[in-house]
């Protein structure tokens, strides 16, 4: 393998993550390798559809360099980065909470990766903490598509990253198949409060707790909305119709008390039981937005203007980030080999400066779209998603 294997960096049900430094250019890279079934291997289509994943280019997702396949696993190489956003909030948080300025940027990136992969018709479906990775500029990328667990078998049963249900939808919850943007929408939800307060917002231990946890915060829906969603849900035939206790909506400025009502009111549009009601990315309902704006990035300017309407940054802290990204351009510069890294560091200043340049309450910037929609292109209302049975838990 043309990669030196460093330090182990994660370990997930499925996979292993190390560190490894490419020999040819000496770049740091993450392997990720993934021990396949002896007998059955992988089939191609498993490996054209990886190989797909190669072609989806943001600043906000992590790129997948390469991928190695041999006849006992398959080794799939990804930008480094220094850490896990679990592990970030660990390390930086006051108890786990980032400050508002923090939480801003990362929100913004989450939504704007999300959206980059809604526009490619890719779903990611298992945004958590630990799937979200920040590299030493302060991106943040979504990682973990969840490729392992649709062609690896399972290397690590008792993993330290529990697979974990607190950030599924209540659609999903309640056995609908009708995937859509939607269930992303309300992981950014749940990541969002975490990143505010420092904790999970639903900690259930099973799918009917997990629902529970749900309606005790955001109140139980009307019956008529669970009976639509079950019945979009293969299972709703057989089954009669769950009954849930009757719990009102708690107010999220009781729940999450330090968070700005700005914060409040976009987690209120992203945590909505209804899946219908949820904000979604591709509604253009946005008043700030001129229709030359819809045209060229016909989503997420409803949840960018409220974003972008948090507090401002504080100077210094814009002026520390712009001159760290100075420094590493430099770095890179300076490494012929990491022609690529200030390729990025370029993307995040241009990102950062529409971010902060903004004052409060004006119609938010227009990122511009990260090269045409390429590969990942699909037919209209289908997505491509990993694994292919999602309610087959992990
Ligand atoms: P799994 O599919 O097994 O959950 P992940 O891709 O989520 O695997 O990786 C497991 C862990 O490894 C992550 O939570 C993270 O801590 C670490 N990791 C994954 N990818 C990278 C990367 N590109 N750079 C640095 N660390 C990574
Ligand atoms: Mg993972």
């Amino acid at each position: 393998m043309n990669y030196v294997q460093l330090e182990k960096l994660g370990e997930g049900t499925y996979a292993t993550v190390y560190k490894g430094r490419s020999r040819a250019t000496n770049e740091i890279v993450a392997l990720k390798e993934i021990h396949l079934d002896a007998e059955e291997g992988t089939p191609s289509t498993a490996i054209r559809e990886i190989s797909l994943m190669k072609e989806l280019k943001h600043v906000n997702i992590v790129r997948l360099y390469d991928v190695i396949h041999t006849e006992t696993k398959l080794v799939l190489i990804f930008e480094y980065c220094e850490r896990d956003l679990k592990k970030y909030m660990d390390a930086h948080g006051d108890r786990g909470a980032l400050d508002p300025m923090t939480v801003r940027s990362f929100m913004y990136q989450l939504l704007r990766g999300t959206a980059f992969c809604h526009e490619n018709r890719v779903l990611h479906r298992d945004l958590k903490p630990q799937n979200l990775l920040i590299n030493r500029k302060g991106e943040l990328k979504l990682g973990d598509f969840g490729l392992a667990r649709a062609f690896g078998v399972p290397v690590n049963t008792f993993s330290n990253e529990v697979v974990t249900l607190w950030y599924r939808a209540p659609d999903v919850l309640l056995g609908s198949r009708t995937y859509s943007t939607s269930i992303d929408v309300w992981s950014c939800g749940c990541i969002f409060a975490e990143m505010i307060s420092g904790v999970p917002l639903f900690r259930g231990r099973d799918n009917q707790d997990q629902l529970l946890h749900i309606m005790r915060i955001i109140g139980t829906p009307d019956e008529r909305v669970i009976r639509r969603i079950m019945s979009e849900s293969g299972e709703s035939q057989q089954q009669p119709p769950k009954q849930f206790p009757r719990y009102p909506k708690i107010p999220f400025q009781q729940v999450l008390p330090k968070a700005h009502p700005q914060a409040i009111d976009l987690l209120e549009r992203l945590l909505q039981f209804d899946p219908a009601k949820r904000i979604t990315p591709r509604r253009r309902c946005s008043t700030h937005t001129s229709p030359q704006a819809r045209r060229q990035y016909p989503f997420l300017p409803l949840a960018l203007s409220r974003l972008l309407s948090l507090p401002t940054p504080h100077g210094h802290h814009a002026a520390q980030q712009q001159q760290q990204q100075q420094q590493q351009q430099q770095q890179a510069a300076q490494q012929q080999a990491q022609q690529h890294a200030a390729q990025q560091a370029q993307a995040h200043a241009a990102y950062l400066a529409q971010a902060q340049g903004m004052p409060q309450y004006q119609a938010p910037p227009i990122p511009q779209a990260q090269g045409a929609p390429q590969a990942m292109v699909m037919p209209q209302h289908q997505y491509m998603t990993y694994p292919q049975q999602y309610a087959g838990q992990r």
